[in-house]
């Protein structure tokens, strides 16, 4: 007997670059064709030498023109990942006592982090997944932290300023946020991501736009007697970011994609361009999900619905998991849900390298399996 075939998605129904991942996400081919020509002139060259020191310069000068960024904000770089950045905040920036969102698997994991010995214990504010909750003024809290974007949920909050106690920093996880929705940078202290995603980028380093009183409260921490490790050192690297430089090796490749990605952002408008293509991508996935008989969106308020990253639901007629498996038989790759999440689901970014019309042949694909399986 002959196996199940798996379905042939017609070519004229499918997107031209098939990577819909949150991460590490599509990287467009003009940065690796970028890379590729700058070769040897930069990858296996020194960090302490003009090359790459000047590109640390560009990213960070690009970066600040992204962010509109006010006279006295920085851009501070260091390794590790938007992972590594929670356990320097845990060591740096939170001087008694955080309060964190918890609405995914993402900004739980800083509360996590913050439940560090030295520390009091975190305030911490869960809502249900797919939902989200707003952050309180609490006496004696001198960190607010939540993600601009849950990545595991689909779900986006505002980055507003919390006004708390004097001095009180707002500091926002950006990873899959920076570069695909517009904001404020002046209603935050610490802006930080990882490039991986809408950055277009690799993973391996972290950035943080810096206000000067975030700047100003990890210099006055690691003056106290408070024990730091070196890696995660924020003084370190505020002070190595200033040189164009950080601590220890950083990724080259990564540096460069980032560098490309950003003047591309920057060459078609910057911010306010991104979040008007990320916003025709994602709301095209929520208008189908929620004329289709069997896909809704899944998170219920619309208010709350990423921009960046579309999440699916469908019903229990249906197999979310056996649709995820055909797509990516047919080259469409990484729409499966966050793992944890376990639901009947799909998770699609809509990052600001994905084109719109790949979106929109997403959906022709994905309604070609529904009818044909
Ligand atoms: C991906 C992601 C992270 C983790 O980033 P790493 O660079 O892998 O540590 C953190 N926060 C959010 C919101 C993310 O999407």
């Amino acid at each position: 007997m002959l196996g199940r075939m798996t379905l042939t998605i017609p070519a004229d129904l499918l997107p031209a670059d098939g990577r819909f991942g949150c991460g590490p996400s599509k990287v467009r081919a003009e940065q690796i064709e970028a890379l590729a020509a700058v070769g040897s002139s930069l990858l296996g060259t020194s960090h302490r030498q003009a090359p790459v020191k000047n590109l640390v310069a560009s990213v960070r000068e690009h970066l600040g023109d992204l962010f509109r960024l006010p006279d006295g904000y920085e851009i501070v770089l260091g390794n590790g990942g938007s992972t590594a950045f929670w356990d320097a905040a845990a060591f740096g920036l939170i001087e008694r006592r955080s309060q964190h969102l918890t609405f995914g698997e993402f900004g739980s994991k800083f509360a996590k982090a913050a439940k560090a010995p030295w520390l009091e214990a975190p305030d911490v504010r869960e809502a249900a997944a797919g939902s989200r909750t707003a952050a309180e003024a609490v006496e004696g809290v001198d960190v607010y932290a939540w993600p601009h974007n849950e990545t595991s949920t689909g779900v986006s909050a505002p980055v507003a300023r919390v006004n708390g106690d004097e001095g009180a920093l707002t500091v926002i996880d950006a990873t899959s946020a920076a570069g695909g929705i517009d904001f404020d940078v002046t209603e935050a202290d610490v802006y930080y991501f990882a490039p991986q995603k809408n950055l277009g980028s690799d993973g391996g380093l972290w950035f943080a736009a810096m206000s000067p009183a975030a700047i100003e409260r990890v210099e006055r921490i690691a003056a106290s007697d408070r024990y730091i490790p070196e890696f995660l050192s924020l003084s370190q690297a505020v002070a190595n970011s200033r040189l164009q430089q950080t601590l220890n090796t950083p990724a080259l490749t990564t540096l460069h994609l980032l560098d490309s990605q950003l003047s591309w952002i920057l060459g078609n408008g910057g911010l306010e361009w991104a979040a008007a293509r990320t916003a025709e991508s994602s709301g095209a996935l929520y208008e189908w999900a929620e004329a289709s008989e069997v896909a809704t969106p899944f998170v219920a308020d619309p208010a709350h619905r990423s921009p960046v990253v579309a999440t699916i639901d469908f019903d229990e007629s249906i197999d979310a998991a056996a649709i995820a498996k055909t797509l990516r038989a047919n080259g469409i790759v990484d729409t499966e849900p966050y793992r944890k999440l376990g639901r009947n689901q799909l998770r699609v970014a809509t990052f600001v390298s994905i084109d719109p019309d790949d979106v929109r042949q997403l959906i022709r694909s994905i309604e070609y399996v529904l009818a044909n399986s």
